[in-house]
């Protein structure tokens, strides 16, 4: 059996203020908190997932909240860009919603498609694209009284920085089943198995680039979605064939991980679509409360008070 990754299932990035990361993923871009828990790996902080009305796998960028690290430095090594899908025709709108914000914006075209480029308070790049598959599209994405243009659809794509693109291109087309998909500016595109959202993947090459170092701002792991867990495990086999360290499975609540760092250095993960978020609280609260695991639950008391206060009416447009 051939299975083909269908593309993105979320991204994990490292925040600095919790307060200013919620405000600024809720209130100015429009988008839910779908899931508020901690780093299973480290209770003391927060883990925010920001994503669809339902957290729908491709539409999901999550946060560590770490107060006080230092910024990351951008370099190879890493996903140096993540780009949300909206609408062709929103994205002057957002160019506006987002300067009126002093969000500092730039404008560029890709694969014939227009952008916005900006970044997040932490100095994390993103960007907006206008998608073809997203137009005329329902707004996807919208806070309860936000007047944001509010039609984040997922992720279009995110952008893998190599030293040298090469090993990594072969894992994406030959192992994990990405398509080519097209060059433009020395920007080589991949297509998952799945149109719409995180269906992409492009890489860039810049050999004399040093590494990145991980900080606020940064990236930690992008994760690719398996179908179910007999998918998740035929991949795990493949992968431990090619020589590569994978980890056992580990049971991330919302969904079933495996990492391992692909030939460029960038942290992979393979995320099993269920059981989604709805599993411990119902999609008209999703977010509201702290969840734990069941291992958790018996530290909720010092968990609780050991992690930063977070008001989640206090949206503002102002991050
Ligand atoms: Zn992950």
């Amino acid at each position: 059996m051939s299975e083909r990754i269908p593309g993105i299932h979320h991204i994990t990035a490292i925040a600095g203020d919790a307060q200013r990361n919620f405000a600024f993923y809720t209130g100015l871009l429009g988008l839910r908190l779908v899931k508020r828990t901690v780093n299973f790996d480290d209770p003391g902080t927060y883990h925010f997932y920001f994503g669809d009305e339902r957290g729908r796998p491709g539409t999901i960028l999550t946060f560590f909240p770490w107060a006080g690290i230092a910024a990351g430095r951008r370099g190879t090594g890493e996903v140096s860009a993540t780009t949300f899908a909206v609408p062709p025709g929103a994205l002057d709108g957002w160019a506006r919603h987002l300067d009126g914000a002093r969000v500092a914006v730039q404008r560029a075209e890709r694969f014939g498609e227009p952008l916005l480029a900006f970044e997040d308070p932490d100095g994390m790049p993103l960007e907006l694209a206008g998608a073809t598959w997203a137009d005329g599209a329902e707004a996807g994405a919208r806070a309860d009284g936000v007047e944001a243009p509010g039609s984040i659809l997922g992720f279009h794509s995110a952008t893998l920085h190599l030293r040298s693109r090469e090993h990594t291109e072969s894992l994406l087309t030959t192992t994990l089943g990405f398509e080519t998909a097209g060059e433009d500016g020395g920007r080589r595109r991949f297509r998952g198995a799945t149109p719409g959202a995180g269906a992409f993947v492009d890489t860039l090459e810049t050999p004399g680039e040093r590494r990145g170092s991980l900080g606020t701002g940064s990236v930690h792991h992008i994760a690719w979605r398996a179908r179910d867990d007999a998918a998740q495990a035929d991949w795990l086999e493949r992968l431990l064939r090619l020589g590569l360290q994978v980890t056992p499975v580990q049971d991330r609540q919302y969904f079933r991980s495996i990492y391992f760092r692909e030939p460029g250095g960038v942290l992979f993960e393979i995320a099993t679509d269920p059981p989604g978020f709805m599993t411990d609280e119902p999609l008209e609260h999703l977010g509201e409360a702290l969840k734990l695991p069941p291992w958790l639950e018996p530290d909720r008391v010092s968990i609780e008070r050991a992690l930063p206060a977070l008001d989640t009416h206090r949206v503002g447009p102002r991050p």
